[in-house]
């Protein structure tokens, strides 16, 4: 299918970004040691919003989701302010992010390869392991999503194919019952058409209503699927706006779109 970022995406309400700010990140400066990584990031999105981070390899953009969900390395320092849901997390754990409902699904997937795909989706539902009613709930939602994933529910995750991982991922993102997604460059490692198809999942998501930020080098796809983006180069946000602006900004289409 042609992925170019003048194709209609399914409809989906648009959302004012300045209301109703489910997370908003302020002057974000983060550090490796004495490296920057993060200089100066100001974002938000809003609830229901699709909202993607473009920018190229080293850019800072793992970064900015790993300091949002709580994750990144104990090596870095961090300044400037993380609200979620009206509450300061910049100094919260993972853990506690997690349970305010953000669930963050990592580049390179990270499936456990040895454990059966079902094993993989439950341990999305960990926390919520004793509600069990809602966590099969849960888990059909996820096998009528992806219904190779209910084909292959009891082989190892390593047999899956690197899309059929990808989707493995976000189906154990999704078991957490979170109100919001963070994607970490779902493209990398995939085939194009394989590409097309995890986006074409993200689109679907959004237009249910998923609030979403997603990091991706492969700008034409993340402008594709997003309401609003940004550019961030060098550890700096250099650009942003409703997405269709993004795309049609020259700088963009030259450094990112191959235009
Ligand atoms: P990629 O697409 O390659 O993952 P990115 O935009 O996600 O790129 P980051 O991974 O956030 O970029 O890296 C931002 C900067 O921080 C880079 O210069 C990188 O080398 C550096 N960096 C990332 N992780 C560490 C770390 N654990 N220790 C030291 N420096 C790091």
């Amino acid at each position: 299918m042609s992925v170019g970022v003048r194709q209609p995406r399914p409809l989906k309400p648009m959302t004012n970004g300045n209301k109703d700010k489910l997370l908003q990140v302020e002057d974000l400066r983060v550090y490796y040691g004495a490296a920057r990584a993060l200089d100066g990031v100001s974002f938000h999105v809003a609830k229901g919003e699709v909202v993607a981070i473009i920018g190229s390899n080293g850019a800072g953009k793992s970064t900015t989701l790993k300091t949002v969900s709580g994750v990144a390395e104990l090596l870095k320092t961090v300044s400037g302010s993380i609200t979620f849901a009206g509450e300061r997390i910049e100094k919260k754990s993972s853990h506690h992010v997690a349970r305010m409902g953000m669930a963050h699904v990592p580049e390179g997937r990270r499936v456990f390869a040895g454990s059966s795909v079902e094993d993989n989706l439950l341990l999305g539902a960990y926390r919520r392991r004793h509600d069990r009613g809602a966590v099969s709930a849960d888990l059909e939602r996820v096998y009528g999503r992806f219904p190779v994933l209910r084909e292959r529910r009891s082989k190892p995750a390593g047999y899956l194919s690197g899309g059929e991982q990808q989707m493995l991922a976000i189906g154990r993102g999704l078991m957490a019952s979170p109100r919001f997604l963070l994607l970490d460059e779902p493209s990398l490692g995939l085939a194009p058409l394989l590409v097309s198809e995890v986006f074409d999942i993200i689109a679907e998501l959004a237009a249910e209503g998923t609030t979403i930020l997603l990091v991706e080098q492969l700008a034409h796809q993340a402008l594709r699927v997003a309401d609003r983006a940004y550019v961030l180069e060098a550890g700096t946000i250099s650009g942003g706006g409703d997405a269709g602006s993004v795309a049609a900004d020259p700088h963009v289409r030259e450094a990112y779109l191959g235009a």
